[in-house]
């Protein structure tokens, strides 16, 4: 029901194969909680008029939050991740899990309250973090740069507060997830690659989010990059990560050492959009040794599309050419016969819809829809 087209009894019938009086008693049981409605008129099949039934998008709302290194927003969605608010503020993850913890509940309670709904219609809260996160506790784990978090519980907190389940997840996973619900959901394995200040990734297969044994599936940026970058020192502590060659904040720091005015990913992106030659450069050379690293990924994953996201997603063709030069030359050919490389569509909001996809797959799972109905 779920695909939006409205359907009558006899449809439903047709489709599940199940005897008439059950879909008859599933359907009274699902209107009973709304978790479909009556299709605006009838729909005729041939003879007389049928009544057709739709699934109820606004049966329950979702709170979705991204936060960032330096912003954080926080949206209210529907049962289609629709989003139906909005609110940004430029928090830093830095500030610590009280204050930006308190932030986003005010944020979320402001949000229901101008949209005219209240705490006891949210089936459920998903949030995105810039680190690693444990999944089976929804912890953030040793994350690097975010000092106060690390252990912290994040969804006792906001349960405590919300009155509702909360699943944490790290940012690039729930950019995955995003990405495949909204353009992505003809591709059964994908790569998201988010490149800003870091580098990660997040991985789908068959049509779902791929964690590892621990929630560190994806990690990228600290794998070991060309021969020629191996002293470039990162912050992980290893030298010769991609991200020390490739991230943002290692190509803004070059730009630096050669006089110009750049401090972060966006400062890269602006000078490569002026047309700025060393820029060109330095990201075109970005782009192959990322597309060396996702060759590799290619060979051992075979995935049919890789998305490319984040602040650096902006420098465009510049460094598409770059990892689609090392992809295509490097890569198994059977591997990269249907393969597809592409800049994201969704942009920014990417994150707050993969939060809400989330909560909404988890809400909405066979097994989730019944205990609602007992
Ligand atoms: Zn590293």
């Amino acid at each position: 029901m779920r695909d939006g087209h409205a359907r009558t009894r006899s449809d439903l019938v047709k489709l599940t194969g199940l005897a008439r009086s059950t879909v008859t008693l599933r359907l009274e049981a699902l209107l009973d909680r709304r978790w479909i409605v009556p299709a605006e008129g009838p729909v005729s099949s041939g003879g007389r008029p049928a009544t057709a039934f739709t699934f109820n998008t606004g049966a329950r709302l979702v709170l979705a939050a991204d936060l960032g290194v330096m912003h954080a927003r926080a949206a209210v969605t529907d049962l289609g991740a629709r989003v139906l608010a909005e609110r940004r503020a430029g928090i830093a993850i830095a500030e610590g899990p009280e204050k930006v913890l308190d932030w986003l509940i005010e944020a979320f309670t402001g949000l229901l309250a101008e949209t005219g709904h209240t705490l006891a219609e949210v089936c459920g809260v998903g949030v995105g973090l810039p680190g690693p996160v444990s999944h089976g506790t929804g912890r953030p784990v040793s994350p690097p740069i975010m000092p106060g978090w690390d252990g912290f519980d994040v969804p006792g907190r906001l349960g405590a507060r919300l009155g509702a389940p909360v699943l944490v997840d790290n940012d690039v996973n729930i950019m995955a997830v995003g990405e495949h619900w909204s353009t992505g959901r003809g591709t059964a394995h994908m790569i998201f690659v988010k490149l800003g200040t870091g580098i990660g990734s997040g991985l789908i297969t068959e049509h779902r989010l791929h964690r590892g044994a621990q929630g560190a599936a994806g990690d990228i940026g600290h794998i070991r990059a060309s021969a020629e970058a191996a002293d470039a020192l990162c912050r992980c502590g290893n030298t010769g990560c991609l991200e020390a060659v490739a991230g943002g904040g290692a190509l803004a720091a070059r730009l630096r050492a050669e006089g110009l005015d750049a401090d972060t990913a966006w400062d890269v992106v602006r000078l490569v959009r002026a047309g700025d030659r060393t820029a060109v450069t330095l990201v075109r050379q970005a782009g192959r040794e990322i597309g060396q690293v996702l060759a590799s990924l290619v060979n051992f994953f075979n995935p049919g599309v890789i998305v490319i996201g984040g602040e650096l997603a902006d420098a465009g063709e510049h460094l598409l050419a770059g990892v689609r030069e090392s992809v295509y030359s490097r890569s198994l050919p059977l591997a990269t016969a249907h393969l597809n490389i592409r800049v994201s569509e969704l942009g920014e909001q990417v994150g707050i819809i993969g939060a809400a996809v989330l909560v909404i797959e988890e809400t909405l799972s066979p097994d989730a829809v019944d205990r609602s109905l007992t």
